[in-house]
C-alpha cells in the first residue's frame, strides 16, 4: 500500500448514467481505507478554478439510483492549454490531493494521461460513456441503460407502427459506434440496423425490407447517428424515393438516451470499477483504467485505452440481424 492520504474524483466530458453509483463507490472505498476523498465539480473546469469540496460517506446518500452526476461534468477547453494544466496542478498541490480519479471517456483520459505525465500525479481512469467505444473494458459505465431506454423507447414506436403500417426510422446515438445500435436493434426487433462501422447501401436495405417471406405492414430501421448514409431523415427521404408507397417517418431519440436511472448492471459496474479504482491508486498503479473484461476487473494502460480502436460489435449479433427479421 502506497503513502497517498487524499484524493480527487471528477467525472468529465459526456455524462452517463452510472457516474453516481460510481463517485459512491470511490468516496467510500477511500474513506473505508482512511483517505480523505475531494469532489471536484465540472470536470477539468473544477480542478482550475479551484472549484471542489470535502466529500464524506453521507455526501453519496441516496445517489445510487440517479441519472447525471452529482459532481457536474463539462467539456474544459483550458485544459488543453499548459495555463489550465499548470493552474489545475497548483490547486491540487495547494490541497494536498496526492491522487485523481476521473470518470470519462477517450478525451478525458487524454487529458488525464498528459496531465499525469507532467506533474507526475497518478491518475486512474474509469471508462463512463454511453457510447461503449474504449479499449481495455467490454461494457462503459452508461451503455447498458442508453440500451434500455433505447428499447423502451422502440417498443412504444412498434406499437404505433404497427397500428398505422409505418415504416419508423430511429436515430441513436453513436457517432462512431454502432454498439447502442446494435444490441437495441437486436432487443427490439429492429428489421435492419445501419452502423457507422458497416457500410448499407440504400438498394440491398430495401430489398431486406421487402424480403420477409410472409411480408410486414410495419418495419423499424435503427440508425447510428454516425452511419455512413447520413441521418435518419436523409435515409428516410432516399428510401421513400426508391418506394414511393413506403409511409415513413423518422424518430430522433436525442439527448434522452443519456439520461433515467441507471441499470442494476451499470450501478454493479459504477461500483465495481469505482472500487478497483481507489485500490488499484492505493497499489501504486498510474496511468492506467479499471474495466471489465470477461466479467473480471482488469487494468490497462491509459496510452493504448486511448490509442487503440477496438471493434466491439458481436459478431453473432451482426450475422442474426436479418436472420431474425425474416
Ligand atoms: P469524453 O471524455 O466523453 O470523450 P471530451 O472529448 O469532450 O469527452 O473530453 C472531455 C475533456 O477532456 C475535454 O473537455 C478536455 O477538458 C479534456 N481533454 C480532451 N482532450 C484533451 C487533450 N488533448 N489535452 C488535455 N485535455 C483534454
Amino acid at each position: 500500500m502506497s503513502k497517498i492520504n487524499k484524493i480527487a474524483v471528477l467525472t468529465s466530458g459526456g455524462d452517463a448514467p452510472g457516474m453516481n453509483p460510481c463517485i459512491r463507490a470511490v468516496v467510500r472505498t477511500g474513506i473505508f481505507h482512511g483517505l480523505q476523498v475531494v469532489g471536484v465539480k465540472q470536470g477539468y473546469q473544477g480542478l482550475i478554478n479551484n472549484n471542489m469540496y470535502d466529500m464524506n460517506e453521507r455526501s453519496v446518500s441516496n445517489i445510487l439510483h440517479l441519472g447525471g452526476t452529482i459532481l457536474k461534468t463539462a467539456r474544459c477547453m483550458e485544459f488543453k492549454e499548459e495555463s489550465g494544466l499548470e493552474k489545475a496542478y497548483q490547486n491540487l498541490k495547494n490541497r494536498g490531493i496526492e491522487g485523481l480519479i476521473v470518470i470519462g471517456g477517450d478525451g478525458t483520459f487524454t487529458g488525464a494521461e498528459r496531465f499525469s505525465r507532467i506533474y507526475d500525479i497518478p491518475v486512474i481512469g474509469i471508462p463512463g460513456t454511453i457510447d461503449n467505444d474504449l479499449y481495455g473494458s467490454d461494457f462503459t459505465l452508461g451503455f447498458d441503460t442508453a440500451t434500455n431506454t433505447v428499447v423502451e423507447a422502440l417498443d412504444k414506436i412498434r406499437d404505433t407502427a404497427d397500428a398505422h403500417d409505418r415504416l419508423f426510422f430511429i436515430e441513436v446515438m453513436g457517432r462512431d459506434s454502432g454498439c447502442i445500435a446494435l444490441r437495441a436493434g437486436v432487443a427490439g426487433g429492429a428489421e435492419a440496423i445501419l452502423l457507422p462501422e458497416k457500410e448499407t447501401a440504400i438498394d440491398e436495405l430495401i430489398e431486406n425490407l421487402k424480403s420477409g417471406s410472409n411480408k410486414k405492414t410495419s418495419s423499424i430501421v435503427i440508425v447510428a447517428e454516425g452511419d455512413k448514409n447520413g441521418g435518419a431523415y436523409d435515409i428516410a427521404k432516399k428510401v421513400k424515393e426508391h418506394v414511393p408507397s413506403y409511409d415513413v417517418k423518422v424518430t430522433i431519440l436525442g439527448h434522452l438516451q443519456r439520461g433515467g436511472s441507471p441499470s442494476s448492471f451499470d450501478r454493479v459496474l459504477g461500483s465495481r470499477l469505482g472500487y478497483a479504482a481507489v485500490n488499484a491508486l492505493l497499489n501504486g498503479e498510474t496511468r492506467k483504467m479499471v474495466g471489465l473484461k470477461g466479467n473480471t476487473i482488469q487494468l490497462a494502460e491509459l496510452e493504448e485505452a486511448i490509442s487503440t480502436h477496438e471493434f466491439k460489435l458481436e459478431p453473432d449479433l451482426l450475422d442474426m440481424v436479418d436472420i431474425l427479421a425474416i
